[in-house]
């Protein structure tokens, strides 16, 4: 029989890549759009990261590595990671994957049997309940609250925790709100994680975007004693501009990590070579710290613009975000209203009357399971950002 697999039929496509795709096409058809889309850094990636491919491509590093990373990597990435968290795992303890996507996807497909269910509080990174799909799994969400900033709360977790829980799914700071879980916010949901039988997967990728001087604490060094339980994930794409590069890397126990391996060996074995040469070169030089701080005082800058602006658009309600590069905007006083006729019905269809009515692509906020917010990025220039809130204000202002 030539049907699809029913476990595939379940998976939904990428909404942020969806609303990039279309916003894409409508600029190379010749419009001018101001696209929030994206959840990538608009800055390049620093020059010695891509002399290092050159290099590592010119001496002729050209052939697999060892499937869990190669060696210079897995050590500058422990050597990294321990300069910075005080935490030190060894190098069994740490695998290389393509994306931090890569590291969820193995993670999860080495813990998860069929019935098993995944706690993700809402709002979630669009792909955490798919990939919980992929791996077998059943996501459940666990509802926030706007008054906690969207963080969850040891009692909402308590109250979600049933016999079925395998994992709980942390994001810290946060993809698509920007929330920043204090070190005794951390507490507390660990102290509820620590009497259960089960796993934590802490996602840590946007470590270096964190504004006003907070002072990130990775989950394993806040628990030491918890490290069977914890896996972090972390990779080059956000801080350090390397989206492209495909480099994630998942820190656990060497017993997770070794199932890990296990699975990427029989996908797609080795991450590309030539990048994760780039990227041992990277984590291991004294160069990359200064310019993630300087970076992130760019996207500071911005996001104080982007508050500023947004503050001064009725119907618009939304949190300052502490860490990453996106506002979640609640526009629930907005649905309902109509643009020359047409309804906005839901973050969708809001979405898509703004892209043809004034040209900005945002994120439909349905895709991180909250339908009355959309998603903008500040990882743009102050020109762009501008623009595009200006024509956002224009947009609401029309409504009626
Ligand atoms: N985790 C979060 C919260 C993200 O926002 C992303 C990317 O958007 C990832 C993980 C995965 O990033 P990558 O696969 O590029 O490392």
């Amino acid at each position: 029989m030539m049907d699809y697999s029913a476990r595939i039929a379940k998976i939904e496509e990428s909404k942020t890549l969806a609303v990039s795709k279309k916003a894409d096409k409508l600029t190379a058809d010749g419009e001018d759009i101001v696209s929030f889309g994206a959840g990538e850094p608009d800055f390049p990636t620093p020059e010695f990261i891509k002399k290092a491919a050159v290099e590592a491509m010119d001496k002729g590093y050209t052939g697999y590595t060892s499937v869990s990373g190669l060696p210079e990597l897995k050590e500058s990435a422990v050597n990294y990671f321990a300069d910075n968290y005080s935490y030190e795992y060894s190098t069994d303890e740490v695998i290389v994957c393509n994306g931090g996507k890569q590291v969820l996807f193995n993670a999860l497909s080495a813990i998860v049997e069929p019935e098993d269910e995944i706690l993700i509080p809402k709002p979630y990174w669009v792909s955490y309940p798919e990939i919980v799909k992929l791996a077998g799994g059943k996501p459940r969400f666990i509802e926030t609250k706007v008054e906690n900033k969207y963080k969850l709360t040891a009692a909402e977790l308590k109250a979600a925790i049933t016999d079925q829980t395998k994992a709980v799914i942390i994001n810290s700071p946060s993809n698509p709100d920007g929330h920043f879980y204090s070190k005794s916010e951390l507490r507390q949901l660990i102290e509820i994680i620590a009497a259960e039988d089960i796993f934590i997967i802490s996602d840590e990728i946007y470590d270096k975007l964190l504004y006003d001087g907070r002072d990130f604490s990775s989950m394993i060094e806040l628990f030491p004693e918890l490290k069977e339980k914890i896996l972090v994930v972390n990779g080059m794409s956000k801080s350090y501009s390397m989206t492209g590069w495909r480099v994630g890397l998942g820190f656990a126990s060497s017993e997770w990590i070794a199932k890990m391996t296990k699975i990427q060996s029989h996908t797609t074995s080795n991450v590309n070579t030539i990048a994760q040469y780039a990227s041992a070169k990277a984590l291991a030089s004294p160069e990359l710290k200064k310019i993630v701080k300087d970076r992130c005082q760019i996207y500071q800058k911005r996001r104080d613009l982007t508050a500023k602006l947004l503050a001064d658009i009725a119907g618009l309600k939304t949190i300052t975000p502490a860490g990453a590069f996106y506002f979640f905007i609640d526009i629930s006083e907005l649905i309902s209203k109509k643009i020359e006729g047409q309804e906005i019905e839901d973050s969708l269809s809001f979405t898509d009357l703004l892209l043809e009515y004034n040209k900005v692509a945002v994120v439909p906020g349905i895709a991180f399971g909250m339908d009355n917010f959309i998603r903008i990025s500040f990882a743009l220039s102050k020109e762009k950002i501008r623009e595009g809130i200006s024509r956002i204000a224009d947009f609401a202002a029309r409504l009626e």
